[in-house]
């Protein structure tokens, strides 16, 4: 046997008997590693871009590990299920959109060992590091609630969180005429919580034109008390609940799905867990169920050591426990994350991610020139609702649940308006495409 420098083991003419006796005079050798100098874990919208922002600030021997085909851009999910946008809009090769002079492995994480600064990808070659950004955002759990997975295969039941089912979606509520839409918000952790709104509202106002709104019962069933949780845009989208005649099912959740009765179970949430109230449920018969699935940590970020050991919140358990302002890891100093897998102490979104990126970027760089991490992300995020076919509610927000609006002291954008639907349908694609991913923005 020969070892390459990967650590792959390639077979040779020696018998057994002769490699054991020559390793048995030789020293122990152990096989050599790649390391790697900057390795990503997921080629998502936080993976590509803080790579592609190292890239342009001058670090060679970017990785990033990434086993999809192809690159989903998840906020235009939302339009493809509410029907303003194509499917293919929504997606592009993943070789195609790697920022230049960044190295796309697929293959994808089985798992990692921080204490020896090495990772077991599932092809089952291990590889070592020198810096590792773990970005592989949140895993979807259709399992978690009795009776969804199965009720996916059946005609009624959707999703806006699956390419696939986001498509399904946008017939389905096109084809509706009369009878019940429940829409079912997931509690935290999520990625964008309230991002199954947005075909809601998307929905309501096609359904107005048609002239049908008025024979079709809509229920939003939400984990809080309110949309959002930031007062100033819960008005707004309050304003916009009311207008359509949407009926809210609030602290609730969906405990089980009866896809051969099309019976959804809406549970009064327990504050604090993931338990039901005893006693409190409701049955709701739908023609259309469309859901957001609980969602959680990928299990081996906890299993390497990455995560709390002591979470505060659901919202903390099981994903990297970075510094939420530096985003380097706790105890793991060549260990750092951002996005949806991350504790940055923010909602997770693809808006928030942008100034994510910037301080991560910076903060590597300053750590590799010796100088230390000195830039901090502040906790901002934007959340653009559509809230008809032609407008949107352009909510930014602090870790708080403070309005953050860009343009300093005008909080007009969060106002219903069709210049933001401009921004976000047409204006934001072409910047994620051309910009964000490039790491230029
Ligand atoms: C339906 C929907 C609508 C949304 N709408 C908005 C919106 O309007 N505005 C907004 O700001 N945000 C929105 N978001 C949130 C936004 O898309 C996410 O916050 C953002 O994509 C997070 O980026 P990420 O890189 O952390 O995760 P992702 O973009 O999900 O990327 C993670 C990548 O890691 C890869 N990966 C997973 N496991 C492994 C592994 N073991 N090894 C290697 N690679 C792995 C995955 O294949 C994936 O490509 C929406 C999300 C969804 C689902």
């Amino acid at each position: 046997m020969t070892t390459t420098s990967n650590g792959d083991a390639q077979p040779t003419k020696q018998s057994a008997q002769q490699a054991a006796k020559q390793a048995a005079q030789q020293p122990t050798q152990q096989p050599t590693l790649t390391t790697y100098r900057v390795l990503v874990i997921g080629g998502g919208n936080a993976g590509l871009s803080v790579a592609g922002r190292l890239q342009r600030a001058g670090i060679p021997d970017i990785t990033v590990i990434e086993p999809r085909v192809n690159h989903v851009y998840q906020p235009m999910l939302s339009h493809v299920a509410g029907g303003t946008a194509k499917a293919s809009q929504a997606t592009r090769p993943q070789a195609d959109v790697m920022p230049t002079g960044v190295t796309l492995l697929r293959d994808a994480v089985a798992s990692v060992d921080p204490e020896t600064s090495s990772l077991v990808l599932e092809s089952g070659r291990r590889v070592g590091y020198e810096h590792l950004i773990v970005c592989p955002g949140i895993v979807q759990d259709w399992d978690a609630i009795p009776g969804l997975r199965a009720a996916l295969q059946s005609p009624r039941v959707a999703s806006s969180y699956e390419i696939r089912l986001a498509d399904k979606t946008s017939h389905l509520l096109r084809d509706l005429r009369d009878g019940t839409a429940v829409f079912v918000q997931a509690p935290e952790p999520a990625s964008f919580a309230g991002a199954i709104q947005k075909p809601m509202y998307l929905a309501c106002d096609y359904w107005r034109a048609r002239g049908v709104l008025d024979r079709i019962r809509v229920v939003l069933v939400l984990p809080d008390a309110t949309p959002l949780g930031v007062p100033e845009i819960d008005a707004e989208l309050e304003r916009k609940v009311a207008e359509y005649g949407i009926e809210v099912r609030r602290e609730s959740r969906l405990s089980e799905v009866i896809a051969d009765s099309s019976t959804a179970v809406i549970g009064k949430a327990t504050v604090g867990t993931t338990a039901d109230v005893e006693g409190e449920s409701e049955r709701i018969h739908y023609d259309a169920l469309v859901v957001e699935p609980p969602q959680r940590a990928p299990a081996w970020i906890a299993e390497a050591g990455l995560a709390a050991a002591a979470p505060l919140t659901d919202s903390e358990a099981g994903f990297v426990d970075v510094d939420g302002r530096t985003l380097q890891h706790r105890r793991y100093p060549n260990v750092w994350s951002l996005g949806d897998a991350a504790v940055s102490g923010s909602q997770r979104s693809g808006g928030a991610l942008r100034k994510q990126t910037k301080a991560l970027a910076e903060n590597l760089v300053g750590v590799l020139g010796g100088k230390g991490a000195r830039s901090e992300y502040d906790g901002y995020t934007v959340a653009p609702f559509t809230v008809s076919r032609s407008s949107v509610v352009f909510a930014e927000f602090d870790a708080d649940g403070q309005q953050r609006p860009s343009i300093p002291f005008w909080k007009g954008l969060a106002r219903e308006r069709r210049l933001t639907w401009v921004f976000d349908r047409r204006v934001l694609p072409w910047v994620y495409w051309n910009l964000i991913l490039k790491g230029r923005a």
